[in-house]
């Protein structure tokens, strides 16, 4: 049971009635009249019917919903960058890692019998490794939301960085020896061509035996079959999903029931929609006063 105060999510968001309204053509609009669009998952090939655009803000961090367009309109495309996002993500990570490392499910079915079973933990947190695919901005808060348990703590991206206590490992070169020393992976990659099913059996055999896997990207990242059998035979202890190949995750999806797997419906960070409308606010009013727009997408890395 949750809380009161928990509002059921929309179809596909706050954006998507107008935009559904406008599409199907219960909304009359003038396509010449729109010169700014903000939404996740336009339909492909509807933004080049507007001939007049002169930027897109994308209400998600992720602007994969818009790139998979072939003709998506080459002008400026800015990704949503929000605090209360990143932190969300990394609550969401922080929660799953510590349930995982502190055995919580033991103890709640311990509780549902009724029996008092104390146990130590397996590792203390000094031993227990930590990896972050994509240590951008969430990632980055990601880690430095752990930081503070005594985890060891790395992360993966294109280029190398520098955050105190987190170990940067960079570039297709050095992710083999960064998948060797991960307890715990946690995804949060853009999907992009190069990162489209990363996470396949050859990934996942170079994880240490007994490792977890955390994804809050996108499904497309996982393979799912691969993951499902690294799991089967023992060499993953377990995963935590919140993104799917499919979703709405199918009924006869075998993750539902996977004893090994936890799933949750793409809730680990959701758009805040007050910080959403400021953000495109912000972002019209930069075009309109000839400012530069912040957190401009590079089309050709795809993030
Ligand atoms: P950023 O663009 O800030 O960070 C992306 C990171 O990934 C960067 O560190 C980048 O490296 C790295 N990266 C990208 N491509 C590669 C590559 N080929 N090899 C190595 N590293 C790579 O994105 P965000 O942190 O804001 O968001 C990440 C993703 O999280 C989004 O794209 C979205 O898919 C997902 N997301 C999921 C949500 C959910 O509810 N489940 C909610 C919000 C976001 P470098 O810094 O060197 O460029």
């Amino acid at each position: 049971m949750l809380p009161p105060g928990w509002d059921a999510l929309g179809k596909d968001s706050f954006a998507s009635d107008h935009f559904e309204a406008v599409l199907d053509g219960r909304e009359a609009y003038k396509p010449e009249e729109i010169t700014y669009f903000s939404g996740f998952r336009p339909p492909p090939g509807f933004l080049k019917t507007l001939p007049n655009l002169k930027a897109m803000f994308s209400l998600g961090a992720g602007v994969d919903g818009f790139l998979r367009d072939p003709e998506l309109p080459r002008l400026p495309l800015t990704r949503f960058v929000d605090p209360t996002l990143m932190h969300e993500m990394a609550q969401y990570v922080v929660m799953h890692v510590l349930i995982a490392h502190r055995g919580q499910r033991f103890f709640d079915a311990a509780q549902k019998e009724s029996t008092w079973r104390q146990r130590m933990l397996a590792r203390p947190s000094r031993d227990t490794r930590i990896g972050i695919l994509g240590l951008g901005d969430i990632g980055g808060t990601i880690a430095t939301s752990l930081l503070p348990f005594d985890f060891q703590l790395s992360g993966w991206s294109r280029s190398r960085k520098a955050i105190p206590g987190v170990k940067s490992f960079a570039g297709d070169s050095e992710l083999p020896q960064f998948l060797s020393q991960c307890d715990y992976l946690v995804c949060v990659l853009p999907l992009t061509d190069d990162t489209r099913g990363i996470i396949d059996a050859k990934l996942l055999a170079r994880l240490p035996q007994g490792a977890w896997v955390i994804n809050v990207a996108r499904g497309a990242h996982l393979i799912e079959e691969d993951l499902i059998a690294a799991l089967d035979s023992g060499h993953l202890a377990g995963a935590v999903l919140d993104v799917f190949q499919a979703e709405p995750l199918p009924d006869d999806s075998p993750i539902w029931r996977h004893p090994k797997i936890t799933a949750t419906p793409h809730i680990a960070g959701i758009t805040d929609a007050q910080a959403a409308f400021a953000y495109v606010a912000d972002c019209v009013k930069r075009c309109e006063n000839g400012l530069p727009l912040e957190n401009v997408v590079d089309l050709v890395k795809g993030y």
